[in-house]
């Protein structure tokens, strides 16, 4: 029999490690509990322009602002960090999903909504061939195969509203681990006139409904939403750490994505490390296919490439979410007069701080 290629989930994880299977001839099947893919799309997208690079995804439908710098503030202190070209771009979640479901349709895939696949379901298909998890933070893949528990959860509280921003271009990001310990709030110009406000707290420290009522009551955010009704809400989840196994030979099991919580622990941002690891873990299943690979091999892979990135991001993470706002404001000052913040402008990677650390070297270490 010849041996299939199941993906559960057509998230941007799922679709691009179909698209990436179908170029390597290998026609994968992806199958999504939604009836129609990328709706709702319950997230915002604030992609590097370099990382988007890396997914091999024409996104140039779906860029909706371009983003030139950040505001951090805490207790009243502010860190600007501005470069002299666009960083990132805000995508439309749903052009992008749509985006990918397209280009792996056009590499042969198929993709089957309204069918959740869980228990005996998955046994049949681990049993015909490989499964590829990408079902997400609160993955059955994952939990049906014995993968591990995800380390830990970030609830998210975001709304959209028809305002605009106080400086286009700019993301405010507002550290308070008194309101909301472990990630942020955000005031992102998802586009001229498109303002997003969100919020993120460690689930082990907070509600991010509660956090979030309190956040848009600060005066400051109060005068700029001037009354205003949000146009879309919601609370999301998003896995903040990898779960301990992302592959497994036998049965042929992989996790991609938020399934196997590849995620920066500083903000949250998934959708490169995913697309990534989806890529890689298509290479594996090739490489099983055609004799010359384990699929386990997925998992050193993707260690050796973004181990040290991600082990670096959860150490920023521990340290902002350990002090006082108070000290993280005092800090901010102390960071400003060392010049941290033209550093962060100059070579500042949202992805990768190892490369950033590489080319601060590289440029100032060579004559
Ligand atoms: C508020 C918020 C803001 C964010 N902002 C950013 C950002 O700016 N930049 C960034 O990079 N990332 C951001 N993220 C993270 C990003 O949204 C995720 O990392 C990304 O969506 C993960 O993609 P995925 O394909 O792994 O999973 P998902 O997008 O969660 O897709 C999983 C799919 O699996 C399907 N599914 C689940 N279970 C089953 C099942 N049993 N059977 C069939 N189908 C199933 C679901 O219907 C879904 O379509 C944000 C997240 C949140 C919550």
């Amino acid at each position: 029999m010849r041996s299939e290629v199941s993906i559960i989930g057509a998230g941007t994880a799922g679709l691009i490690a179909a698209k990436r299977l179908g170029e390597l001839g290998i026609e994968a099947t992806v199958y999504d509990q939604k009836r129609r893919l990328g709706i709702p799309v319950r997230a915002s997208g604030i992609l590097s322009i370099s990382g988007l690079s890396t997914l091999g995804i024409d996104y140039s439908g779906c860029v909706t602002n371009s983003l030139v710098g950040a505001n951090v503030h805490a207790a009243g202190h502010v860190m600007r960090i501005r470069s002299k070209r666009p960083v990132a771009y805000v995508l439309d979640r749903k052009r992008l999903n749509d985006a990918c479901h397209d280009e792996a349709v056009a590499n042969g895939a198929a993709v089957i909504g309204s069918r959740r696949i869980y228990g005996a379901e998955l046994d049949r298909l681990a049993g015909n061939g490989v499964v590829i998890g990408a079902d997400g933070a609160v993955s059955a893949v994952a939990s049906h195969f014995g993968m591990g528990a995800s380390p830990g959860m970030v609830l998210t509280w975001k709304a959209e509203y028809e305002v605009e921003a106080l400086e286009d271009g700019i993301v405010e990001l507002f550290f308070d681990n008194a309101a909301y310990r472990g990630l942020f709030a955000w005031l992102c110009p998802n586009s001229r006139d498109l303002l997003e406000v969100g919020i993120g707290v460690d689930s082990r420290y907070g509600n991010a409904r509660k956090s979030f009522s309190k956040f848009i009551e600060h005066s400051e955010v109060k005068r700029i939403l001037g009354g205003r009704r949000p146009v879309s809400e919601g609370g999301f989840l998003i896995p903040t750490g990898m779960r301990s196994l992302i592959a497994r030979d036998s049965p042929g099991v992989l996790l991609v994505g938020d399934a196997a919580g590849q995620v920066k622990p500083t903000t949250g941002g998934g959708i490169i490390f995913g697309g990534n690891a989806a890529i890689m873990a298509a290479q594996s299943v090739k490489n099983h296919l055609d004799g010359s690979g384990k699929l386990s091999d997925y998992s050193s892979q993707f260690m050796r490439r973004y181990g040290l990135d991600l082990a670096m991001h959860s150490a920023i993470n521990k340290a902002y979410s350990s002090v006082g706002t108070g000290f993280m404001g005092r800090a901010i000052d102390v960071l400003n007069a060392l010049g941290v913040d033209g550093f962060l402008g100059e070579y500042g990677d949202m992805d990768r701080p190892s490369l950033m650390l590489k080319r601060f070297f590289l440029r100032n270490l060579s004559v």
